[in-house]
């Protein structure tokens, strides 16, 4: 089918079961913006049932029905794209099990095709907001990063190595909104980045990402003195001392004075002017 195979050269798809049929391209409007819509059918004859197993002979799996997903595809000229793909059900007579034709161009019940997700990523690398990445690539913001969040996961290891000495700092970032970052203290190295600073968020991260054993390495952990998570570092790191910052401290103390300072001038206010400097002098 000469269509099919231009079709895939021109979106880069390469898996041979996708044919796409003449007119297959329409104009339309979605979410507000003109975009293109390719449709295309999915087929192929299953070797085996994905449930139990059972090899495909004499129709033991056989076609039926159909399921049509809307995909995101890269944009392909100047119009958002997506390809309509209807992918073939199939029914399995051995266990009675029913699933859907599978293609390496988009996860299992996922709407965003890998090409997109590779292009979010490559774009994060670099400096590129979330928004005008989004924007590209035709995804909504919050999808763009759950796509980068979910990569990011993917290649954190569990149980790594914790450093002796950690720092716990706390930033803002977007809307104002506080996001916690453990550091290596003797290398100023940031080890990660959490969404978010309250106890429950970081509790569960270090639980999850170090063994118990690779938190008792931990001797000292330098923290800001008003953070709520001081009565957590105890019970995840069992050996590790509380060293209050110093500019925090300093802050403090600079602080203290000048409330101090303010009520001492306060107090010593009075209505006459020529007062108040003998007093304060
Ligand atoms: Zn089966």
């Amino acid at each position: 089918m000469p269509t099919s195979n231009d079709m895939r050269k021109i979106l880069d798809i390469q898996d041979k079961n996708i044919v796409f049929e003449d007119n297959c391209v329409e104009y339309t409007r979605f979410k507000g913006r003109k975009c293109k819509m390719i449709k295309g059918r999915l087929t192929y004859i299953p070797q085996e049932c994905i449930k139990c197993q059972i090899p495909n002979e004499q129709y033991t799996v056989y076609a039926n029905g159909t399921q049509i997903s809307r995909i995101t595809l890269p944009m392909s000229g100047m119009h958002p794209t997506y390809l309509v793909l209807k992918k073939q059900r199939f029914k399995c007579k051995n266990c009675g099990a029913s699933f859907t034709a599978k293609t390496p161009v988009v996860k299992e019940n996922c709407f965003i095709s890998n090409y997109v997700k590779a292009q979010i990523l490559d774009k994060s690398s670099t400096a590129q907001s979330i928004k005008d990445i989004s924007v590209q690539t035709c995804v909504s913001s919050s999808t763009a990063q759950r796509m980068m969040n979910e990569q990011a996961k993917r290649y954190q290891s569990t149980d790594t190595w914790l450093p002796k000495h950690l720092s716990f700092d706390e930033f803002k970032y977007a809307k104002g909104t506080l996001a916690f970052e453990y550091i290596d203290a003797k290398e100023g190295k940031i080890l990660d980045i959490l969404p978010s600073r309250d106890s429950r968020t970081i509790k569960n991260h270090f639980i999850s990402c170090y063994s118990l054993k690779s938190r008792s390495i931990v001797e000292t952990i330098t923290v800001d003195m008003n953070a709520g998570y001081v009565n957590l570092i105890p019970t995840l790191f069992p050996n590790a001392k509380i060293i209050i910052d110093r500019f925090h401290i300093v802050q403090l103390i600079n602080r203290s004075l000048n409330r101090t300072r303010i009520t001492i001038m306060n107090r010593l206010h009075t209505s006459d002017g020529e007062d108040m400097k003998k007093t304060v002098g």
